[in-house]
């Protein structure tokens, strides 16, 4: 079964995140936890969650994959900033409690100039802190650009941060295409040959989701601008690749293409027409 959606808005509650999926034939989708630029989240509507689950258990609706917000970073200078990261995902993990069994990606973070080794120290430590035996939600670490002082750019920062956390079976990697090709992984020329690599370093296990996105830049750029599927540097051919290739077509596709609802409709229909079953 091909599972495809994309980034919902959250502002409006579950419910109503379940009523733009079907809307738009997608069978899972992302959301922001809140602001993405950070601030409070709302406060959880039992009622609103218990409508969701009804109508994602009438329309086959899974996989959900709540995004943390940009402002989280869990190696930034500054300890409160730090502070604020630790105290944002355990909450927002608590709150993932209330649908259980599904999976929290955030952004590895910026180490700004402290360098990538403190950084992976940094990001470990705050798993240790926050990740707990009893929790359904797997936290996924995305594949980054590389841009600026990201840590996660490469497929070894991230093996060294799961290497680091104690209670790593609760960590998975989400794999972002326009991130992976901007970072230097050839996904366009050598698919098989940066899974085969991601697969030595990290362990193909560990990719539980794909952020599907077509890039605004060319290969290696370092640079995270998304584009509309099929018209950037990646282009529809690469995509339809990577939904059909074996070690990934069964894993959650994302669209995080600069899109409203409708565009996104559309893109989900021509990735359906696309998908080989
Ligand atoms: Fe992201
Ligand atoms: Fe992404
Ligand atoms: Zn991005």
């Amino acid at each position: 079964m091909f599972k495809i959606g994309c980034h919902l808005s959250v502002s409006n509650g579950y419910l109503a995140m379940g009523k733009d999926a079907v809307k738009i034939n997608a069978n899972v989708f992302q959301f922001f936890t809140r602001n993405p630029r950070g601030g409070a989240a709302k406060a959880i509507n039992e009622k609103d969650i218990e409508a969701f689950q009804a109508l994602a258990k009438e329309h086959g609706i899974a996989d959900l994959l709540a995004h943390a917000p940009y402002t989280l970073n869990p190696c930034a200078e500054k300890a409160h900033l730090r502070q604020f990261a630790r105290e944002t995902m355990a909450d927002d993990i608590r709150r993932m409690e209330y649908l259980p069994g599904n999976m929290y990606n955030f952004h590895p973070g910026s180490h700004v100039g402290q360098g990538t080794e403190a950084g992976i120290d940094m990001i470990a430590e705050l798993l240790n802190e926050v990740l707990y035996p009893e929790q359904t939600t797997m936290v996924l670490l995305e594949t980054m650009a590389g841009k600026g002082s990201e840590v996660g750019g490469k497929f070894e920062e991230l093996r060294a941060i799961i290497d680091k956390v104690m209670l790593s079976e609760k960590l998975g990697i989400c794999f972002d295409t326009c991130h992976v090709y901007d970072a230097g992984y050839d996904i366009a020329g050598d698919l098989d040959g940066v899974l085969a690599e991601f697969d030595r370093i990290i362990g193909l296990p560990r990719l539980r989701a794909i952020h599907l996105n077509d890039s605004k830049n060319p290969y290696s750029s370092h640079k995270d601008r998304h584009e509309t599927i099929g018209n950037g540097s990646l282009g529809i051919e690469v995509l339809k690749t990577v939904i059909n290739h074996p070690r990934l077509k069964q894993l959650p596709f994302y669209l995080e293409t600069p899109n409203e609802l409708e565009g996104y409709a559309r893109e989900i229909e021509l990735l359906r027409g696309l998908y080989e079953t």
